[in-house]
């Protein structure tokens, strides 16, 4: 574990006692679940695609299909190609995928499968085959980064295998990260709203979040469509949500690739695209930012609803401010999810005296700092977290408040204070993915959900309990 802030005592600590961080190819599964008409693939042991399908049933409550190519012990030593090409048959056969995304695992990196070289292979086998689906390939091995690296090597595949680069539209890519469905549609509503082409990718926000169906669907409706990835080679630029997206671990091996480590950069690089990186749009600042780019970008006003939304938040931001102002903060989860809550937590008088991360891109408390260094300069900012030093240090500081996934819960039950669940995975609730975080509206939810688990508490410990504010 690395503490990107101070010196602890608890650094003493060399084995990971439960990874603040989950599987890379995890991450990738979602990518591939967000394009339209894809069936995602892993190439390696079918317990890799048994826990990645368990861990997204608890928490989108959804039907999960992930292909396994399903390793033995005569693949892992003889390596894969039988079987992956017998997986993508009964694939093809039983789903029809337009589009099958493969990511690997600790097991097939590990003995050195070249899926390209297997995609090439089943390619050549099937030529002039009309019904070939398109592959798209993202390198996951789990010991060298954490799901957001899965996730973000997975976009960044997608869009250098399927982008077309062509004559410029008015047209915005919008990379929008790991959020929730409902903030997908919050993000697609704003978009609608400014009457401007977009393509958002990847948008799962049908796909794992599905109306209730009479009969079964093999592959569920919804995903960019193959159309709207390819017309990201002629956008007018690209926003990506989040400011370290897969700077982790797997960047090195993604820059002795290509060079670049996401698919705003890749555009930009190699389609003259111009690229914006920016936080996650959680508080109203953030929020501002985002909004102004796509109004220089599109050339057109911000739409009025959008400011009644932000004046209803400032007005909120006013009447909580008592309830929450010096209260202290523990936040974890996703780096840029992190990085963005945590500013969000500053900008209405919270204090975020722990910060921590599975990521281990260090580059948190570079990014916390850059927004807001007096905030931020006596923070504890852990990268490469796990929930165990979490725990041991909010015993130490012992926090008004905790803020994360679900996996934190134990830590805010041993120490009796409120828990409010965001982002992924929850899976000791219904909701998860129904949570909005971002823009006006999402920021609104939040300072919601906050306040009143702050006032909850007080109530619940005040002698006399109360009616009234
Ligand atoms: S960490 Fe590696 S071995 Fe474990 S489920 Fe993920 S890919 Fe499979």
């Amino acid at each position: 574990m690395q503490n990107e802030g101070l010196t602890l005592e608890a650094n003493k600590h060399v084995a990971s006692r439960n990874a603040c961080k989950l599987c890379a190819p995890l991450g990738a599964s979602m990518v591939f679940k967000g394009i339209e008409g894809c069936i995602p693939m892993i190439h390696g042991s079918q317990g890799c695609a048994t826990y990645i399908r368990r861990y997204l049933i608890s928490h989108y409550k959804e039907p999960m299909d992930i292909a396994s190519s399903n390793f033995s012990e005569e693949t892992t030593i003889y390596g894969g190609n039988k079987n992956f090409i017998n997986g993508i048959d009964n694939i093809r056969k039983q789903y029809a995928p337009t589009v099958m995304g493969i990511a690997s695992t600790c097991l097939s990196e590990t003995i050195g499968e070249d899926i390209p070289s297997l995609i090439a292979e089943y390619r050549e086998i099937y030529n002039g085959d009309s019904t070939l689906p398109l592959f798209v390939h993202a390198s996951t091995p789990s010991y060298s980064g954490t799901h957001m690296d899965g996730f973000h090597e997975a976009v960044l595949a997608t869009i250098r295998t399927l982008s077309v680069e062509a004559k410029r539209e008015r047209r915005i890519n919008l990379f929008s990260g790991f959020i929730s469905p409902a903030d997908i549609r919050l993000l697609k509503q704003l978009m609608n709203d400014f009457e401007i082409d977009y393509t958002l990718f990847p948008d799962y926000s049908t796909s794992m979040d599905n109306p209730c169906w009479k009969d079964y669907h093999l592959i569920p409706e919804g995903g960019t469509s193959i159309d709207d990835i390819r017309k990201t080679g002629s956008a007018t630029a690209s926003i990506e949500l989040g400011t370290v997206l897969n700077k982790g671990s797997l960047s090195e091996q993604v820059l002795m690739r290509s060079s670049v480590t996401s698919a705003g950069e890749w555009l930009e690089k190699n389609y003259f695209i111009k690229n914006h990186t920016i936080v996650m749009p959680i508080g109203i600042e953030a929020t501002d930012s985002l909004m102004n780019i796509i109004s220089t970008t599109s050339g057109k006003e911000i739409p009025q609803k959008y400011a009644l939304q932000r004046g209803r938040l400032v007005d909120a931001y006013i009447d909580g401010h008592k309830y929450v102002f010096g209260k202290k903060a523990v936040v974890y989860g996703e780096e840029d999810m992190v990085i963005a809550v945590s500013l969000f937590l500053a900008e209405i008088g919270i204090k975020p005296v722990i910060v921590a991360s599975g990521g281990e891109s260090k580059l948190m408390k570079k990014e916390l700092l850059k927004y807001n260094e007096e905030a931020f300069s006596e923070t504890i900012i852990l990268s490469g977290a796990d929930f165990e030093t979490i725990r041991e240090l909010s015993l130490e500081i012992k926090p008004d408040i905790i803020i994360g996934n679900s996996k934190g819960y134990y830590i805010a039950r041993q120490l009796s204070i409120p828990i409010v669940r965001i982002g992924f995975p929850i899976h000791d609730r219904i909701g998860g993915p129904r949570i909005k975080h971002l823009l006006y509206e999402g920021t609104q939810n939040l300072f919601d959900l906050i306040v009143n688990a702050l006032l909850d508490y007080k109530q619940e410990h005040s002698p006399i309990g109360y009616k009234y504010m």
